[in-house]
């Protein structure tokens, strides 16, 4: 997933597991956002559940051929 720093315009991916853990916690703590540290600035970013959640569909085997790199 893709993530785009809105403080120093810093982008990086994350990892499909990654989001998969991150959409489960956020679940399970009744979080509509999940917060990860920029790796540059170091600040916080939110990304939306909703928008990871677009990128793990639940109850979709991972199937679909998707090349990222
Ligand atoms: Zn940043």
């Amino acid at each position: 997933m893709h993530i785009h720093c809105s403080f120093c315009r810093h982008s990086f991916n994350l990892g499909r597991d990654y989001v998969v853990q991150a959409v489960a916690d956020a679940e399970e703590n009744n979080h509509k956002y999940h917060g990860l540290e920029c790796p540059k600035c170091r600040k916080l970013i939110k990304v939306s559940l909703k928008e990871m959640r677009r990128y793990v569909p639940k109850n979709v085997p991972e199937q679909e051929p998707e090349s990222e790199e």
